[in-house]
């Protein structure tokens, strides 16, 4: 399979004060295949959002590269980087945050196609009236504003605005997590109905696997800026190798009684802050397993099982 987004080596770290850095995404590589949905999970504070907009384009990274389409997004042309500007698009958690509240939906849903020059006049409005039938949304929204619609329904808009432009990846950056549950599923339904009919790539952020699991082919699982896990979504449920991926699944209610519950593993107090992150493994200090090579040695990113990632000590040799 094609690759459409390459991640190599990727850090983003924020500068807080003369002494004190952030490293909220610290050497990152992953590839996103053309046509999957790739479920990146982690609890707030992993760097999940940072890598995802550092992905879009949002905020330049620190070091490393992103490969579109296999070329270095920062080596483009002017034609290039708008093409990419274009066609990689974000969807965000808070659809209340993210649409201007005096603009009319019908205006925010043109935003991008404004920006690209792609339609004018009764094209325009036309397609504006398609795009809202597209999401579930109806033709006379167009001239309605944000705090006329429930949550739902805005982040509804906020896809419409994505797909406007005809993208070829999204990434939806917590797209469901500011919903009431009975919603959810309804907006997971939607965004996987456009994927098929528009060819979508999507980078599909969430804080639980439960929200990824149904959505995902493959899951990566970050924890303080760094990646832990990365697998087919099947075999990261079915198998979890990694103590931080085996805490998080127990956390989830099994519904199948044929299904036995992992033995459980409790994972105490929040992550230490990303400031000073713990050395070696940065899941040690709330680690079960925990040896003393943990504290000195940053396990690697190894190939465990085929396609089957991991960095933890008790898979190396
Ligand atoms: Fe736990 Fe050590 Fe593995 Fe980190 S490297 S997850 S501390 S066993
Ligand atoms: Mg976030």
């Amino acid at each position: 399979t094609e690759t459409i987004i390459q991640v190599e080596e990727i850090k983003k770290h924020f500068r807080l004060n003369k002494e004190q850095t952030v490293k909220s995404v610290d050497d990152i590589s992953i590839s996103i295949r053309k046509g999957e949905t790739f479920g990146l999970v982690g609890e707030s504070g992993s760097g999940k959002s940072t890598l995802g907009k550092t992905i879009v384009g949002l905020q330049a990274p620190t070091a490393g590269k992103i490969l579109y389409n296999g070329k270095d997004v920062s080596s483009l042309t002017k034609q290039e980087k708008k093409d990419a500007n274009r066609e990689i698009q974000i969807i965000f958690q808070d659809p209340q945050a993210s649409l201007n509240p005096r603009m009319r939906i019908g205006d925010i849903v043109a935003e991008g196609m404004d920006a690209h020059g792609l339609a004018k006049g009764k094209r325009r409005e036309e397609r504006v009236y398609q795009l809202l039938e597209r999401v579930g949304l109806r033709p006379d929204h167009a001239k309605r504003y944000p705090h006329e619609f429930s949550g739902g329904q805005r982040q509804r808009i906020g896809i419409a605005r994505a797909l406007a432009v005809e993208p070829s990846f999204i990434v939806a950056d917590e797209p469901i997590s500011a919903l009431d549950v009975s919603i959810q599923a309804q907006v997971v339904n939607l965004l996987e109905d456009l994927k098929e009919q528009e060819d979508l790539t999507y980078l599909f952020i969430a804080h639980d696997l439960g929200m990824v699991k149904h959505i995902s082919d493959r899951i990566g699982v970050m924890y303080l800026g760094r990646m832990m896990e990365l697998a087919d979504s099947d075999a990261l449920f079915a198998d979890p190798l990694h103590p931080y991926t085996q805490a998080l699944l127990t956390a989830i209610p099994v519904a199948d009684p044929q299904v036995k519950r992992r033995e459980r593993i409790v994972i105490h107090g929040d992550p230490p802050s990303p400031v000073d992150p713990p050395s070696g493994c940065r899941f040690r200090t709330r680690c079960p397993f925990a040896m003393d090579i943990c504290a000195e040695v940053t396990p690697k990113w190894t190939e465990v099982k085929q396609n089957h990632w991991a960095s933890c000590h008790l898979y190396q040799q």
